[in-house]
């Protein structure tokens, strides 16, 4: 691409509802850095060719999603240790000699909404994730890296859930089981790591796992509450939250990540919260 100014995109099939234009233009204003951020609507047939073209006519990095996170692992030249743990690729970057680094902020961005925004301690404390597709895979590692007392992966195949946890054993103390094995046993921390909330569904966990005193995340965001978030509020826990700060941290991982400064995130969080309308 022609120009003096950084181009960066968001790569996905679709994307026309992405927010990453508008959260990444908010950091480069906020950081006073020059650069322009659009939009690749590209099919899944055309994305190793559609990015190396990107890259060999200027682009600086690009961002991943659905469906293209284990695609872009094996184009990259060489990965971060996260992006190898999590098997995909949310971030690309293009590197001085040319080559590819590819990058997963996606546990990084969970982490930091927990741990720094909503001071929720992880240390000691029991963890249920339900899910076992990319995402609940991608933040595994970062959350085994806080020293949980216990991660119990519980999915509705549960096969997937034993899989994964399998792969995470080494790292901690790790379970994985279907949704009819939970215990009555309430849990600190509930990840909700499934796509459900995006067709207006529930996992279906019973509401045992959920005590005066768990605090619920539910990866999924909209612009209004997700029915996970509802239902973890109408059972009585201790706190129920969107994925909107996943969103903006791991997007401003990415930016770290190419442009060598965090960006502060509260702002953006605020602006995108207050938006008339948000999507996935
Ligand atoms: P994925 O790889 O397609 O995995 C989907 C998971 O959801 C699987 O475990 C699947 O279970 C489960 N699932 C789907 N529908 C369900 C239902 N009705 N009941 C119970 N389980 C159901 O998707 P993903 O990439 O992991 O994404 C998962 C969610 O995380 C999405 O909502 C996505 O938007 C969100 N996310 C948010 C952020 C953020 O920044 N906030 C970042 C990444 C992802 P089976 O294995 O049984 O099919």
């Amino acid at each position: 691409m022609e120009g003096s100014v950084d181009q960066y995109a968001v790569v996905g099939h679709p994307v026309a509802h992405s927010l990453s234009p508008f959260i990444h233009s908010l950091f480069a204003r906020q950081t006073g850095q020059s650069l322009s951020y659009r939009l690749m609507d590209v099919p899944p047939e055309r994305f190793t060719e559609q990015v190396y073209e990107f890259f060999a006519t200027g682009g600086r990095g690009l961002n991943v999603t659905l469906p293209h996170k284990t695609r872009a692992l094996t184009i990259a030249h060489e990965l971060t240790e996260r992006a190898r743990l999590a098997g995909a690729v949310n971030t690309l970057a293009a590197r001085r000699d040319g080559s590819l680094l590819g990058d997963n902020t996606d546990g990084a961005g969970l982490v930091q909404d927990l741990t720094a925004n909503l001071g929720v301690p992880v240390r000691g404390r029991s963890i249920l994730l339900i899910g076992a597709g990319g995402a609940a895979r991608g933040v595994m590692a970062p959350l085994l890296a806080l020293g949980p007392q216990r991660i119990v992966i519980s999915n509705r195949t549960a096969e997937r859930a034993m899989a994964l946890a399998v792969v995470f054993a080494g790292l901690g103390a790790v379970e994985g089981c279907g949704f009819g094995e939970l215990g009555a046993q309430p849990f600190d921390l509930i990840v909700n790591a499934t796509s459900a909330s995006l067709t207006g569904e529930l996992p279906g966990v019973p509401a045992t796992v959920f005590g005066p005193q768990t605090l619920c995340y539910d990866m999924a965001y909209g612009r209004a509450d997700t029915p996970f978030v509802r239902w973890a509020r109408t059972l009585g826990c201790r706190e129920a939250v969107p994925g909107w700060g996943m969103l903006v941290e791991q997007a401003a991982e990415s930016f770290r990540l190419w442009r060598g400064v965090r960006p502060l995130t509260a702002p953006v969080l605020a602006a995108l919260t207050g938006r008339p309308s948000a999507g996935g």
